[in-house]
């Protein structure tokens, strides 16, 4: 959508002063944010991300301000080309490399790559008597969509196929920074065909900065609230979320029956694609319940403004839900360092079906217990109880107890 906006304003839409005077340094700031927060996230490939991005809008800008009167001099034009050509592979190269933090020794070798790529790409420049039979190449061509553009069709098509392969791999892995990757790529493909535009550069790179900014702080969000394994909400979600329930509300603590078992007989990796059958079973739940993962094999619905007999039969359907669904353990998919953990950890699975059940103990806020603490106390004694009754059942904590 930033994108959108940026491509969307007109080439000769006039700003206000205060904003076209601050446009140019606006990039620079947010990048920087971006660029901190990423190494503060441990995020790695982001920050080369938005460092290359850095890199993209600084030679950008240069090459404008160069490129700005109407005698375009050769030089200038070759440093474009080296610029088009050089700036999409690096940032498809960090895109595919191992992700390392910006600053920390083990980047080592990125930065090696980095500064070999742009000290070559500057020597280059330097020799360019050696690429004048080039020359002819390095033209200045209309292109029908944008009004000033230096760009080649051989220059073109790089970007293009360049931006396609981001794209595909980000939706191959859908990750934060994959998107990231793809959009500097498409701004990178917009500011070679903007070159000859300032204010448009300028927005340009605005919107990728804050789309990266944007994209960091989702990461941050990420890292602090969701658990990594089931892909829903942690325990640091639940405490927050418990700390604004309202009056009325009831909860329920849920486990899975002989887990430690199933870790015996069919390994660790096998018990963590349970977790996530369970995980994405339960977000399943109805009447307004929200799942966390409580810790280990345990998870916590909550469901605000509700009395127990109100949930009872939405949990009861999930319970039964988890119970019929047919989990095929697939030794195939266990990975090689689990196989050499022991006995205990060999697979026996090769493809069979398995039932896996959960058991639950549901409790409610009361005059006797107030405190959330006291609920989940509760909840938990339920939980024991339904336990002991044979598992793969439910059971609701007495109104008056403790
Ligand atoms: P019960 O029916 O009484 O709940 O028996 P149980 O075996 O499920 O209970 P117990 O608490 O003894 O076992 C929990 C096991 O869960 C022990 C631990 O190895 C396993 N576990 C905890 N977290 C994880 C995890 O993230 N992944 C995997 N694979 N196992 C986990
Ligand atoms: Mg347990
Ligand atoms: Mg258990």
């Amino acid at each position: 959508m930033l994108f959108a906006a940026a491509i969307a304003v007109p080439m000769q839409w006039p700003l206000p002063p205060q904003i076209a005077a601050m446009l140019p340094m606006m990039p620079w700031a947010v990048m920087a944010a971006a660029l901190l927060l990423s190494q503060i996230y441990q995020q790695g490939r982001m920050g080369f991300v938005v460092l290359l991005s850095m890199g993209n809008f600084g030679v950008a800008s240069y090459l404008q301000q160069a490129l700005g009167g109407s005698n375009i001099n050769a030089d200038v034009q070759l440093g474009y080309w080296l610029w088009g050509l050089t700036a999409p592979l690096l940032l498809l190269l960090f895109a595919l490399l191992p992700s390392r933090l910006v600053f920390h020794p083990r980047a080592w070798g990125h930065w090696l790559l980095l500064l070999t790529v742009v000290f070559a790409a500057g020597l280059l420049w330097q020799q360019s008597a050696l690429l004048a039979p080039l020359s002819p190449w390095l033209q200045t061509r209309q292109l029908p969509l944008f009004s000033w553009s230096p760009a080649p069709l051989l220059l073109l098509a790089l970007q293009l196929i360049v931006t396609l392969i981001c794209w595909i791999r980000y939706l191959q892995t859908k990750s934060h920074d994959g998107v990231a990757v793809a959009l500097a790529q498409v701004a990178l493909l917009l500011s070679s065909l903007w070159i000859g535009e300032a204010q448009q550069l300028a927005l340009l790179a605005t919107c990728l900065a804050s789309a990266q900014l944007l994209l960091v702080l989702g990461l941050g969000h990420q890292l602090a609230f969701i658990d990594e394994l089931t892909a829903i909400p942690g325990r640091r979600a639940l405490n927050m979320a418990l700390a604004r329930l309202g009056r009325r509300y009831t909860l329920a603590m849920l486990d899975i029956d002989h887990f430690k078992k199933f870790n015996d007989t069919h390994g660790h990796d096998v018990g963590d694609e349970v977790l996530q059958m369970v995980a994405q079973r339960l977000t399943l739940v109805t009447h307004g319940g929200k799942v966390y993962r409580y810790g280990g094999e345990e998870f916590t619905v909550l469901f605000s403004g509700k009395q127990p007999a109100q949930v009872k039969a939405a949990l009861e359907a999930v319970r039964q839900d988890i119970a019929d669904y047919p989990f095929v353990v697939r030794s195939a998919k266990r990975k090689g360092a689990d196989l050499q953990q022991g006995r205990g950890q060999r697979g026996e699975g090769g493809g069979k079906t398995v039932q896996v059940t959960i058991s639950l103990g549901v409790a409610n806020r009361t005059s006797n217990r107030t405190d959330t603490d006291a609920v989940l106390k509760a909840a938990d004694k339920a939980l024991y109880v339904a336990k002991k009754a044979g598992r793969n059942c439910l059971r609701i904590a007495p109104k008056a107890q403790d």
